[in-house]
């Protein structure tokens, strides 16, 4: 058998080999590094495949999501509200850029941002809200986009972990994750569904006016050559990292299907385990079926229940089989994002999700003998003491 990685880029690579080679040759023959026709051969052929008016490339995912705050013109003290059970990027730009965040709880079947809890936390300064696609499935759009409309907020999706997802609306209408709200950010760090050689990143937005004021943030805030008419960033994406996401993109929806094929594969391996719950999927079906992509997976997260979670973790790390707990501390609770506004009975179901949820190897090249020899792992060491 194959040694089992949480990722494996190597396995993907030999696949796009000869196109990766080649348009990096070529780049490295033109020297056209930085903004060259990489980079906007890329951007055009994204903003067809997510049916979107403007992507602007950038440097990662967190810029991203700086620059789209940026791009509000979001002000010193404003309250963005967003989930507690996050990576923390989300969080960290709000608070670097000194808007409030403004942390809630999460649904406990999607782990995605809790629609009640949002609301409840809707103040005079609230601003924004950051729903996060978490682990490749879509945030209740519907509800949050309705909740953004009542009280005049804007949405900024972070749509790192869900790029290729399609949301269904409760009219039957479809949309691709990150084109929903005002903006969208995504990351194209290697590990990511749609993933660069190094690091990437991107915004998406339907509104001409904001996609043109983030193409000066993202330049220095320059619109006119040397006049810098707002205070902007450096943040791109360079031309290299561009060639990879070319070959890349045209098979996101093949890799998105890997994934869920093998989601599926690890369901019915462990749908009759009493201590295990499945990954929810909502949204447009019922389970994972195979047409429809609700669910990108870039992480197949499970729960574990009664106690048991450490002690998989343990058993799977024995047994050379990666995992990973995303994530094992509620933001709420971290040094950094401390606030004593906060009150603990409000972060319930991130305080019990951090206990019990364990991410399985997922990706693009996991096959049948690995996903069994996996399987059987986790059913052994949940059944012991049953
Ligand atoms: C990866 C990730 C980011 C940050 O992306 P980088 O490209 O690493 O900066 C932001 N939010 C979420 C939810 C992520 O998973």
């Amino acid at each position: 058998m194959k040694k089992i990685q949480m990722v494996d880029l190597v396995g993907q690579y030999e696949e796009i080999k000869g196109q990766v080679n080649s348009s990096m040759q070529q780049v490295l023959e033109t020297a056209a590094f930085i903004n060259g026709p990489e980079v906007h051969a890329f951007q055009k052929e994204l903003e067809n495949y997510l049916g979107v008016k403007h992507v602007i490339p950038c440097a990662n995912g967190t810029d991203a999501l700086q620059i789209c705050m940026m791009g509000l013109d979001l002000k010193p003290g404003d309250e963005v509200i967003t989930a507690d059970f996050t990576f923390a990027a989300t969080v960290e730009v709000i608070a670097l850029l000194q808007l409030t965040p403004v942390l809630v709880d999460v649904e406990v079947d999607t782990f995605n941002i809790d629609i009640k809890a949002i609301e409840k936390a809707i103040t005079p300064k609230t601003k924004a809200i950051v729903p996060v696609h978490l682990f490749g499935q879509c945030a209740n759009m519907d509800a949050i986009m309705e909740i953004a409309e009542k009280h005049n907020l804007y949405v900024i999706e972070d749509n790192a972990q869900g790029i290729g997802a399609t949301h269904t609306f409760k009219d039957g209408k479809k949309a691709k994750s990150g084109t929903i709200g005002h903006v969208a950010s995504t990351s194209f760090f290697p590990s990511k569904n749609l993933g660069c050689y190094g690091d990437g990143g991107a915004i998406f937005t339907n509104d001409d006016d904001l996609a043109h004021i983030i193409r000066g943030i993202v330049n220095h805030g320059m619109y006119e050559r040397y006049h810098h008419d707002v205070v902007g960033v450096n943040s791109r994406l360079d031309s290299l990292q561009a060639t990879v996401l070319r070959a890349k993109l045209p098979r996101l929806d093949s890799y998105n299907a890997k994934r869920r094929a093998t989601a599926r594969k690890y369901n019915e391996a462990f749908k009759n385990q009493r201590d295990i719950i499945l990954p929810k999927t909502v949204n447009g079906c019922d389970g994972i079926c195979e047409v429809c992509d609700c669910h990108v997976f870039h992480q197949y997260t499970l729960r574990i229940l009664r106690e048991k979670r450490d002690r998989l973790v343990q058993h799977l790390n024995e047994n050379a089989v990666p995992c990973g707990v995303y994530y094992p501390i509620p933001l709420h609770l971290q040094k950094a994002y401390q606030d004593n506004r906060y009150n603990e009975a409000d972060f319930k179901v991130t305080n019990q999700l951090v206990k019990e949820v364990i991410s399985l190897p997922m990706h693009t090249e996991l096959d049948d003998e690995q996903i069994n020899f996996i399987t059987k792992l986790v059913i052994d060491c949940v059944k012991k003491n049953e």
